[in-house]
């Protein structure tokens, strides 16, 4: 019955009717639909709405003789929700009453959408987070290449690249983190990978045909090639780029013309980092999702959120340039004298490249065009205080803030400082920049005049002083006059109302009066609005050079930003070279020393093609991890140009950072934690190169003692043999110590403790060596586990030692004479040998 009803429309009341053929044409998109003074929602969209928004559902109204699912929000409360459906990745149609004379004369107003909202294509200042890119993307997967572009829409950035294998694509995905993604639609599996609330949008293959997508990027740049931007015909991000032009023309075309260039972003340009690495190292979010004791929290004290969005990508990108980071390391060492005169102007500079967008997408306020002109202000006084400072990159940048006189005039003349939020009242356009809005202006300012003498005569001639003449949207301008002084009313006036007290009349000429105001304010306002569009056309012409000032700001904010973090947290110029290495004298850990109520116990560290793999042992939360984590981040710091927390240090080439850290599982996946674990492992085997760094924090810990030291021994081997990568591997399979007499590339280091009176304090210091015990159970006191369970595993843990050395001599005994022990110990060298030799 449920299927007649839903298949058969005219079963349906006429509203939802329309509503159903409305829907069709949006199926993926939340439908909000006008009904007077709500938005209304129906079936799927309103349960699953109703349940994220926390708004009611009800079931009061019937179709098709079913109930229907329905919920509602007031018009004026609507944008607070978008925003959160935004956030959650939902994309949103708005569909709104308009006036149509047969649709008037069925009694049914007609509706239709009028605006598509999705994540990645927003430029309204509410819906977007000031701190953070808003990346719509585009991958395009051929056989096991992949092509994959990306425009920020709220800046016009453009990239694209090509990947040759999965894992070049992911790093990439997860840098540039979007929060909508195309996808061709024979790659289901992105599903699995993406990130969280990454909007999914799957297009046809032929969507991102290379021919077609060509000839749409020369349309959109109006060039005759693309040569000029480095593009060949068969690069393979074409596609998806070609894929991404066209999805934004199909939301909003007007979009389009934010987009200026396109780049080309070449993968090995970056050190690779995997979603696993950005999340244990806590980048920019921490590993549960907020940004406290972040990398990006304790480096980020940018003013501008330009600033605060550009160090964020930089973090997310380490640059494997030396000539880029040696800029960025010498503009930082100027800008040490410069920081705090610059943080006081940096306040005063607004979000130009968000301001940007709106202008060119006609989306702009007034608000946002006096922003435009004071930011620019603020450009003078920036570059009198970098005036002196000789630096090439501080110049290069000072070059790119521009001249900016001939837009500061414009918009001088043409705009109100004193102007109101939005155009529709008027107010905006300046005196003097338009003749003929002077004149309407006038003409209503005068008019108002003309009123006030018509009330004094009006007062004068009828000698009632409380006469007065009032105006208010029903009943327009009218005389009011007490209802005592009835007989003095004279017979021109017309009453039009009446009061308790008063009566309000017109007489023909306030009528005049009041026409001639009207018609000259609705006129000026009209010529207002006309000319502030006009106004925003014009200062698109000057967008493409504040694009680049802005981006010369935002890259002073973060240069100055770090000039300011190394000198208040004492951090040193990393000396960085091609080669593969890493040596740090007394470094930290940025993150944890910023948190600790304790002073932070620094260590050192000399890693080199040599000295390529520490195998590190040492009790829980002895700090192992702390050290490890500190070596990532501290490459991390140094190749974004970042001073970094260590007395000296001289930093390589490293491709790659890899790391395996904690236990976690991935239960709505299918996977164990063990699974995730060895998942982990294997692209760290699979991928790693001798130019990379891998931290390995325990391995093997979710399966047999056995298994899990088989696991770990061979892993370590496979990566200091073979792989060769400089690889820190924390471990308490003490066993793996041993391995430090076998290969002369390894070395052991621990985390000292100091035991005394069954109590164990850690030292955090980094000895050579190696210890063997955990101290699991003095961990276990420390963490408040009742005294009678440490009691218990006390005595366990003697009876388990105690055991094991009866059942290691009556194994001797059964098995072998006790004479024959040598033999026993030759036997087990060799198969050692044949281990070793298979390495
Ligand atoms: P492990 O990995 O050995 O279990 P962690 O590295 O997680 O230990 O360190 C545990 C805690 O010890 C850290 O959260 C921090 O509070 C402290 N810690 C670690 N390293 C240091 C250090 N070098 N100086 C001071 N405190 C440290």
């Amino acid at each position: 019955m449920s299927n007649k009803y839903e298949n058969n429309l005219n079963l349906h009341t006429p509203i939802i009717r329309q509503y159903l053929s409305i829907k069709k044409k949006y199926p993926d998109f939340v439908l909000f639909f006008r009904m007077g003074d709500f938005y209304e929602l129906f079936y799927k969209d309103a349960i699953t709405v109703s349940d994220i928004l926390k708004i009611v559902l009800t079931n009061r109204g019937y179709s098709a003789g079913k109930k229907v699912p329905m919920a509602g929000i007031p018009v004026h409360t609507a944008e607070r929700y978008w925003k959160k459906l935004l956030n959650l990745g939902k994309s949103i149609a708005v569909c709104e009453q308009v006036k149509n004379k047969l649709s008037c004369k069925n009694k049914l107003i007609n509706r239709e959408v009028i605006q598509v909202i999705t994540p990645g294509t927003v430029v309204e200042d509410f819906f977007l987070n000031n701190d953070v890119d808003n990346i719509l993307a585009a991958v395009y997967k051929n056989e096991n290449k992949f092509g994959y572009s990306y425009v920020d829409i709220s800046s016009g950035d453009f990239y694209v690249s090509e990947h040759e294998n999965l894992e070049s694509f992911l790093s990439e995905l997860y840098r540039t983190n979007p929060v909508e993604l195309l996808c061709s639609d024979n790659f289901k599996d992105i599903n699995t990978i993406k990130t969280n609330n990454t909007l999914i949008e799957y297009r046809s293959i032929a969507e991102f045909e290379l021919e077609s997508a060509y000839r749409q990027l020369i349309l959109h740049f109006n060039t005759q090639n693309l040569e000029g931007f480095g593009l060949k015909k068969d690069h393979l991000g074409l596609g998806s780029a070609g894929c991404l032009l066209q999805y934004i023309k199909s939301v909003q075309k007007i979009l389009l013309r934010n987009i200026l260039s396109i780049k080309i972003n070449v993968p090995k340009k970056y050190i690779l980092l995997d979603k696993v690495s950005r999340i244990h190292l806590e980048l920019t979010k921490n590993v549960l999702g907020g940004y406290k004791n972040t990398l990006s929290y304790v480096l980020n004290r940018c003013t501008t959120s330009m600033g605060v969005r550009m160090l964020k990508r930089w973090i997310h990108a380490p640059i494997r340039d030396i000539k880029i980071i040696k800029n960025r390391q010498n503009s930082i060492k100027e800008l040490q004298e410069k920081y705090i005169e610059l943080k006081f102007i940096f306040r005063k500079i607004s979000d130009l490249e968000r301001i940007c967008s709106r202008v060119v997408t006609l989306k702009a306020n007034p608000i946002d065009i006096i922003k435009i002109k004071l930011t620019l202000l603020e450009f003078i006084k920036i570059k009198k205080v970098l005036v002196k400072i000789k630096g090439e990159n501080i110049k290069r940048i000072v070059k790119r803030l521009g001249n900016n006189k001939e837009i500061i005039s414009l918009l001088n003349s043409s705009i109100n400082p004193d102007s109101p939020m939005s155009i529709k009242n008027g107010n905006v356009i300046a005196k003097g920049y338009n003749r003929k809005l002077d004149h309407l202006r006038n003409i209503s300012k005068n008019s108002l005049s003309v009123i006030q003498k018509f009330e004094t005569l009006e007062k004068k001639i009828l000698k009632i002083d409380s006469l007065k003449v009032g105006f208010n949207r029903i009943i327009g301008y009218y005389i009011q006059i007490n209802k005592k002084y009835k007989k003095l009313i004279p017979e021109k006036y017309i009453k039009i109302q009446t009061l308790k007290l008063y009566n309000r009349y017109t007489t023909l000429e306030l009528k005049k009066f009041e026409k001639e105001i009207i018609s000259s304010k609705f006129k000026s306002l009209e010529l207002e609005n006309y000319l502030y569009y006009k106004l925003l056309e014009k200062l698109n012409f000057y967008i493409p050079f504040l694009k680049i000032s802005a981006k010369a700001i935002a890259e002073l904010d973060v240069l100055s930003n770090l000039a300011e973090r190394a000198v208040k947290l004492k951090y040193v110029c990393p000396y960085l070279t091609n080669k593969t290495e890493i040596r740090l004298n007394d470094s930290r850990h940025p993150v944890i020393e910023s948190i600790l109520t304790h002073s932070f116990v620094p260590n050192s560290v000399n890693l080199s093609r040599k000295n390529r793999m520490l195998i590190i042992t040492g009790p829980n939360m002895g700090g192992k991890s702390t050290y490890m984590r500190q070596i990532g981040l501290i490459v991390i710091m140094a190749w974004i140009g970042s001073f970094v927390p260590a007395k000296t240090a001289v930093i390589g080439n490293i491709d790659q950072i890899f790391t395996r850290i904690g236990s976690s599982d991935d239960l709505s996946g299918g996977k164990s934690s063990f699974m995730v674990e060895m998942i982990e492992t294997a692209n760290i085997l699979n991928n790693a190169t001798s130019n990379s760094l891998v931290l390995i924090d325990e391995i093997g810990r979710g399966t047999s003692i056995n298994d899990g030291l088989a696991l770990a021994w061979s892993v370590s081997l496979y990566l200091v043999k073979y792989i060769q990568s400089i690889t820190l591997f924390s471990t308490h399979y003490f066993e793996l110590t041993k391995l430090e007499k076998k290969n002369k590339n390894i070395k052991n280091v621990y985390l000292s403790t100091v035991e005394y009176d069954g109590k164990i304090s850690f030292l955090y210091k980094l000895e050579q060596g190696f210890i063997n015990k955990s101290y699991g159970i003095l961990v276990a006191v420390l963490s408040g586990f009742p005294i009678k369970v440490i009691d218990l595993a006390n005595a366990k843990l003697k009876e388990i030692k105690i055991k094991k050395k009866i059942t290691f001599r009556l194994f001797l005994k059964k098995y072998f004479n006790i004479s024959s022990l040598s033999f026993i110990f030759k036997k087990i060298k060799g198969i050692k040998k044949i281990f070793f030799k298979n390495f």
